[in-house]
């Protein structure tokens, strides 16, 4: 049996699919459409999964609290790591702060897309008391 070629959903060229995953690939694979179906993957795992982050973050807490110093002591084992998100961190508070104009709209988009439907999903849960 012959492949055919499939429409990418991200940039819309045909391209020919893995054999073995022929009927899950949506994307082709240029990074910026892997990008984009990495993304829309996490981002309905976050949809069906609402309640992990806050079940985690107490887990988290707990962890933290038994160990105070870990994270300290790790930031001293990793200087290349601290100063690249420190420099990272000044770039998202100044993208934030709107300084750097430049976003990608599409992102722009879907975020806020996404940001509407996790709040409508929320919503319905705390009226109908599942929180
Ligand atoms: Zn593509």
């Amino acid at each position: 049996m012959s492949r055919r070629r499939k429409k990418c959903r991200c940039c819309g060229e045909l391209f020919l699919p893995c054999a073995q995953t022929y009927r899950q690939q949506i994307t082709c694979d240029k990074e910026p459409c892997r990008t984009w179906r990495r993304r829309r993957v996490q981002m309905d795992w976050r949809i069906k999964n609402i309640g992990y982050d806050e079940s985690r973050g107490a887990k988290l807490a707990q962890w933290r609290a038994a160990h105070p110093q870990y994270w300290r002591e790790w930031r001293a084992q990793h200087p290349g790591y601290v100063e690249r998100n420190r420099q990272g961190q000044k770039w998202r508070d100044a993208t934030k702060r709107g300084v750097l104009a430049k976003q990608n709209e599409w992102t722009r988009f879907t975020d806020g897309k996404y940001r509407g439907m996790i709040l409508a999903k929320q919503n319905d849960m705390a009226r109908s008391g599942v929180t």
